[in-house]
């Protein structure tokens, strides 16, 4: 295939070709061989929108105890449930750069979901990557680093799992913005193409779908977009091929809300589960599967083997996460009290069963389960850590942060007992939206203080700590005067004057985005520009400028979805420290006042770049706000090159580089040991195992079945626009031949699949470790810190393809690990110990790199390639400041 090709990839490869999921495949193999035609397709397809208590609900196979699965949203909470955590979003977790957090929070989000009785997350969200710094749902994952982005994402997955709930990997592939990510919302003939080149493809965008694969991840959702001129969700290269074949996925994939654009099509490539069951619009009651699909494998235009290996995909993945555990799956009723114990349509406690239908049955479908969590166990606790360490300190002057309760730092700052130590604070982003914290629905407004974007991916707020409410709270009120301005403008009769006398000034900024079906003050998703909200830079100028009369000194802290540009009041003389606090949650003023004060150091670092001026993102970083064509197309021609590696390669000085992050005390990295193996000189991984080394996937009977079969049951009620997998007539069967696909074959090729395959994420050779990186951090201040340690690669300069003789342009340097670690400070006699020599701590760093890491994708071998020559490895603090360096 050529460089950004879409090539036709057939057949589907079946599931059950991995050992980890041998078992769970013969209990589903034992499960589907029992199904008939119509059971199976009926749960492969969603009810239809609203039909259920869930915003995807599957039908079940009731008289096999297969239940309907609950699909909820979203990567930052349980969305329209009551009583659970609105956790930080993912940007946040990402900024913590703290693995150990990111698995926590899935952990108890996937139990959270199993409470409520959700079967399938619908996140984490690790597409978008953040190609755009515009892209509106950014926010969602975890920072513009496939690495970054692929840990944030598996330790999230792996969390979730081990509660037995299935996460979902989404949106695959290419959906960087949100502006004609389909064409319903955006009245465009098409969906936009993302044109993807193989490589980006490789060591971007899919990289952390593998590291999804490879943390077991139950199933994958394929994107509304188009990528290289072919539908997500019938894209038979990216999901025949390069999901299911080469990353050797073993779940389910499910569609995004009517990405499914065909029937037969999107069978063929590679779907297996079609979402919300409606058809191309919503509740048209037109499935392009239930029934339909039934017809198609009647007919023969769906192969039988293609239902099957959906199917047992689907029930494979239940059994994989233990859910046919009736003691902690009990079935829905009638048979038990399981399925959803909440509805996502209304907030009564009575409601309709099937609020979109014409179905007037009603039940009890709220139940208010609190799912927080008690006591020392209560999830708010780690909402609360997580999001302090999201905070990202760029700017501290003269020690301003950490301040002190009491306003003045120590007796001699004070001039005199009687005076109070003056502090306001500005911006409406400092308070709760005064109509409630959860007014708009799916957050779709920027009211108040931020804690989440909008969209799918928000939740509602089970309560708000606000910034106002907690350092109210906090500040000593015997020696602080606090003032609370919170609005957006400087009115010259009262706030002027207010700013000028004060001590310390606090202005609370904002950047929204979300999801491309709300429009919030103009921005249809994707932000219009990388400026704070609502006139938030001039109320940072106003402050910064006049804070005290001049002599004050200002804190600036933003609530933001992605990268903001900070020029306009970055270097003003009274803004002293500046903090980037992302969307911290239901727990934010808590989170803020934790590092405000320093009872939590300032650990959070930066998961993209800031740049001085829009323009150095580059080109390729614009938003199309515009159609280019009948179906717009969108050319990632920047090809590896974006954030961080599009400065590097551009020589741009940012203001704030990827990684970038302050701390209040000082770390110190010394002693770089480096070993590699042997393997390091072998350029390519050792051959996919064969076929014959891994388990075989059912098999099953492949005659079509007696169409009879396949029509609605005698007395069968059927609710309006409702999706079944029944058929109203035999007369409509018209069996025939149906043109399959150029190069369509039903039996898998040996020879035609990926040399790169044949393990979870890849060949296994891919994830061998080959070499070893071990430095010393020391904590040289006198506060315990959190440094995040990160680890860079340079790969050899100069190379050349030998198959094509082209020299191979690599980015300056890529992130291939890092490491959060607490260290604490020495025993404060001021005698450096890093010799270790004393009482001051020092930790051991490792990083182990894997082929993949040191390998680049070789379109013309279809493979990676680890290339011959001199890598670098640099170890420090941001990709801008690396302080220790080796060779491989
Ligand atoms: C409360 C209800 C409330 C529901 C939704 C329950 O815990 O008891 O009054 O409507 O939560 O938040
Ligand atoms: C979003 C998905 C979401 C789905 C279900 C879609 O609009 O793109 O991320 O999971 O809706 O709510």
């Amino acid at each position: 295939p050529r460089d950004g090709d879409s090539p036709s990839t057939y057949p589907s490869p079946p599931g059950g070709t991995d050992a980890a999921w041998e078992a769970a495949y013969a209990k589903a193999a034992a499960l589907v061989r029992q199904m008939t035609l119509p059971e199976k397709v009926n749960i492969t397809t969603g009810t239809g929108w609203t039909m259920g208590m869930c915003v995807g609900n599957t039908g079940p196979v009731a008289r096999l105890g297969f239940p309907s699965l609950c699909l909820q949203d979203g990567p930052l909470g349980l969305r329209f449930a009551d009583n659970a955590t609105a956790w930080p979003a993912g940007i946040t977790v990402g900024a913590s750069w703290n693995k150990e957090l990111m698995y926590l929070r899935g952990k108890s989000h996937g139990r959270e979901a199993r409470m409520k009785g959700i079967n399938v997350i619908l996140g984490p969200s690790m597409g978008p990557l953040g190609r755009s710094p515009y892209g509106g749902r950014n926010w969602e994952g975890f920072g513009a680093d496939p690495v970054l982005q692929g840990v944030g994402a598996a330790q999230t997955i792996r969390g979730i799992q081990e509660e037995g709930v299935m996460a979902t990997a989404k949106h695959w592939v290419g959906n960087e913005q949100e502006h004609f990510r389909q064409a319903f919302e955006w009245g465009t003939p098409n969906a936009i193409s993302s044109n993807i080149g193989d490589r980006a493809l490789h060591e971007l965008y899919a990289w952390p779908f593998a590291e999804a694969v490879r943390a077991g991840v139950a199933s994958v959702m394929c994107a509304y977009n188009q990528v290289n001129n072919s539908y997500a969700c019938q894209n038979s290269k990216l999901l025949n091929g390069v999901l299911k074949d080469e990353l050797g996925f073993q779940g389910f994939v499910q569609s995004d809300w009517l990405a499914q654009r065909s029937g037969v099509a999107s069978a063929l490539a590679g779907l297996d589960m079609s979402m919300p069951g409606d058809g191309l619009r919503w509740m048209d009651g037109k499935s392009l599967w239930g029934g339909e699909l039934t017809r198609a494998v009647l007919n023969g235009s769906v192969p039988v083997e293609r239902i099957n290996d959906m199917a047992t995909r689907i029930v494979a993945a239940w059994y994989q996460l233990g859910q046919d555990d009736r003691e902690k799956w009990p079935l829905p009723p009638p048979e038990g009290d399981g399925g959803p114990n909440f509805s996502s349509w209304t907030n009564e406690e009575v409601g309709l069963l099937h609020p979109g239908s014409d179905d007037k049955t009603t039940g009890v479908v709220n139940k208010f389960v609190n799912v927080q969590g008690k006591g020392e166990e209560a999830h708010g606790k780690l909402a609360r850590k997580i999001a302090a360490e999201g905070i990202v300190l760029v700017k501290n002057e003269d020690n301003t942060l950490p301040l002190s309760r009491n306003g003045w730092k120590n007796d001699t700052e004070r001039p005199d007992n009687s005076k109070k130590y003056r502090i306001a604070i500005f911006g409406e982003d400092a308070r709760v939206n005064q109509n409630g914290p959860n007014h708009c629905a799916d957050k779709g407004c920027n009211v108040g203080t931020l804690t989440m974007g909008w969209g799918s991916g928000a939740v509602e707020l089970p309560y708000l700590i606000s910034p106002v409410d907690a350092l109210q709270r906090e500040f000593n009120s015997s020696s602080v005067e606090l003032t609370i301005s919170a609005t957006q403008k400087i009115t010259p009769s009262h706030e002027a004057e207010l700013l000028h006398d004060q001590d310390l000034c606090l202005v609370f900024l904002n950047a929204d985005s979300g999801e491309g079906f709300i429009n919030a003050d103009g921005i249809r998703g994707d932000r219009n520009d990388l400026y704070t909200a609502k006139g938030g830079d001039d109320l940072a100028i106003q402050v910064g400028t006049s804070c005290g009369g001049g002599t004050g000194r200002t804190i600036i802290v933003i609530h933001a979805v992605g990268p903001v540009i900070l020029e306009n009041y970055i270097d003003l003389p009274t803004v002293s420290a500046v903090l980037l606090a992302h969307l911290p949650g239901q727990e934010s003023g808590n989170a803020l006042s934790d590092v405000l004060f320093g009872d939590v150091d300032a650990s959070g670092r930066l998961p993209y770049t800031i740049a001085k001026k829009p323009e150095d993102y580059g080109p390729a970083a614009k938003i199309l706000y515009y159609p280019n064509g009948v179906v717009p197309q969108q050319n990632f021609s920047e090809g590896l090159y974006i954030d961080y590696r599009h400065f590097d390669k551009q020589d741009i000085g940012p203001r704030y580089p990827f990684g970038h992050g302050l701390s209040y005390t000082r770390f110190h990295l010394s002693s770089l040991v480096l070993q590699t193996k042997s393997l390091v000189r072998t350029p390519l991984p050792k051959p996919r195992p064969d076929a014959d080394a891994l388990p075989k996937p059912p098999g099953y009977d492949t005659t079509v079945p007696d169409p009879a079969t396949a029509l609605f049951p005698d007395g069968f009620r059927r609710l309006k626009k409702y999706i079944y997998p029944y058929l109203t007539s035999l007369s409509s069967i018209k069996k025939g031949s149906y043109p399959y696909p150029p190069g369509y074959t039903t039996v898998q090729d040996p020879a035609a699949r990926s040399p790169a395959g044949a393990g979870p994420g890849g060949n296994p050779d891919l994830y061998a470790t080959i070499a070893t990186v071990r430095c010393q951090l020391t904590n040289l201040g006198v506060r315990p810190g959190a440094a995040v340690v990160q680890l860079y690669v340079s790969y050899p300069a100069n190379y050349t393809n030998s198959d094509t003789g082209e020299a191979v342009d690599f980015p300056v340097r890529v992130l291939r690990g890092f490491e959060k670690v607490e260290v604490k400070p020495g025993g404060g006699d001021g005698v450096d110990k890093v010799s270790g020599k004393g009482g001051r701590e020092r930790k051991s760093v490792e990083f182990k790199l894997t082929r993949k890491d040191l390998s680049y994708w070789d379109v013309g071998r279809q493979n990676w390639v680890l290339p011959e020559g001199e890598f670098e490895v640099a170890v420090g603090w941001s990709s801008r400041d690396l302080v220790l360096f080796g060779k491989i």
